[in-house]
């Protein structure tokens, strides 16, 4: 890895933190710099070829570096840059994400997912004409002041009691303090939301969460949890509001409300819709959405919509459609998963699998499996990354919090590759 060391110690002259931010957060054994990807494959400065599970974070559904997605981009950014609202193929994007996503009647196109979940939020406190907010435990909103804290691991004890909802310390480097705008919450547990909105509700404009609560370890919701959180919202006039960046499109095409039919009032689309181009959405019932054409939210954005980048969410819509590869992610996924837990068997290990197939988490415990964040405290983060390390100087690169994206380029060698890969590591922990 000298050449990756060498541009590391380069970009610190120049880039705040150098960069590689995944390198500094969770322990990656090195910090990597690459040349190129290509389908399931990544490839860095110093020639290491690696089979890829991070996808950049998850957007790449489609792969690395999809012909398709690739030539719409050339061909739209030859017709010059327009942006949002001067070109049909804006509209024509938001015709097909009415058809797809369950839930969407109006929307809007922002540039990523931290500023799709603000306008959300706006339009919620719009309707209602209510301040404050509702979020659980462990969930990741963007960066931006009011959501960003509330995400890097707190202690136990600083979690405090299980019902009170102030509970994590404030992240350092924010701007600003709003933290009175969100009460937290653990997930997953009903009866607490249900007594929290049962007192509070005449505050509250929206209850947000992740559908699957996917940015620690991979949690699915209990059955009775979505639909409970959507009967509590009707039933105080509160906004439903699903952040389904990681979900959309992954879980399927209609994201995670339509996986579990479960329809919010607003939801929020960003990674998958473009491949990694940067545009996202928020879409929603007429009713709510309408409040952005009334002038009472204020949506703005100079780079929205751009011309590229609807182009390169049409192409990615148009292979999806077409290619229909969710069977196959959810059969690699399961036979990903399915082989880990027998070379964790095979080996001795407490490797814990959580998640759906086109994602899922892996962690080290011996506890019960976690439901909501609190119980993800039990992982053991130093074996985890030892694991993902071995993984990685294996030619294998997985999110450094143990997380595995499944992408359309994958296959079955790949995933036999992979198994073969862990099990050898996990003979090394
Ligand atoms: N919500 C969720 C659930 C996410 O996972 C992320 C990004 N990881 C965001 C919001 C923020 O999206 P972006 O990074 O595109 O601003």
């Amino acid at each position: 890895y000298t050449e990756s060391a060498a541009l590391l110690e380069r970009a610190r002259q120049v880039l705040a933190g150098g960069v590689s931010s995944e390198f500094r957060k969770y322990n990656h054994p090195h910090a990597i710099f690459y040349t190129h990807g290509l389908g399931s494959r990544i490839y860095d400065v110093d020639g290491n070829e690696y089979l890829d599970f991070t996808l950049s974070q998850g957007p790449l559904l489609l792969g690395h570096s999809h012909p398709e997605v690739l030539q719409a981009v050339q061909e739209y950014s030859e017709q010059g840059q327009l942006f949002a609202g001067q070109h049909l193929r804006e509209i024509k994007l938001a015709e097909k994400l009415v058809q797809l996503i369950p839930s969407a009647e109006l929307l809007r196109f922002c540039l990523d997912g931290s500023e799709a979940v603000q306008t959300a939020l706006r339009v919620a406190r719009a309707k209602t004409g209510r301040q404050k907010f509702l979020r659980f435990e462990g969930h990741y909103h963007g960066w931006l002041d009011n959501v960003a804290w509330g995400f890097s691991a707190p202690s136990l004890e600083a979690l405090g009691e299980r019902d009170n909802p102030t509970v994590f310390p404030w992240s350092q480097g924010l701007a600003t303090n709003s933290r009175d705008e969100f009460s937290v919450l653990p997930w997953n547990d009903l009866a607490l939301v249900e007594e929290f909105v049962a007192r509070n509700h005449q505050e509250l404009a929206a209850i947000i969460t992740e559908p699957i609560m996917c940015n620690n370890g991979c949690i699915l919701p209990e059955p009775a949890f979505l639909p409970g959180l959507r009967n509590l919202c009707d039933q105080y006039g509160i906004a439903l509001i699903f952040d389904e960046v990681i979900t959309g499109f992954r879980v399927g095409l209609g994201g995670a409300q339509q996986f579990y039919d479960v329809t919010p009032d607003l939801s929020i689309f960003a990674k998958a819709l473009a491949s990694g181009y940067p545009i996202s959405a928020v879409v929603g019932k007429r009713d709510w959405m309408k409040r952005i054409e009334d002038g009472s939210v204020i949506h703005a954005g100079t780079m929205n919509a751009g011309n590229p980048t609807v182009a390169a969410a049409l192409a990615t819509l148009k292979v999806l459609e077409r290619e229909q590869p969710h069977q196959r992610l959810y059969q690699y996924g399961w036979q990903l998963m399915a082989g880990l837990q027998q070379a964790a068997a095979d080996t001795g290990q407490n490797l814990q699998i959580q998640g759906l197939g086109p994602m899922f988490s892996t962690v080290f415990t011996d506890s019960a499996p976690a439901r909501d964040y609190r119980g993800t405290l039990a992982n053991d983060k130093a074996k985890l990354s030892r694991f993902i390390a071995g993984l990685h100087n294996r030619g294998v690169r997985v999110i450094g919090r143990g997380l595995w994206y499944i992408s359309a380029a994958h296959t079955q060698a790949d995933i036999d590759q992979a198994i073969q890969t862990a099990t050898d590591v996990l003979k090394t922990l």
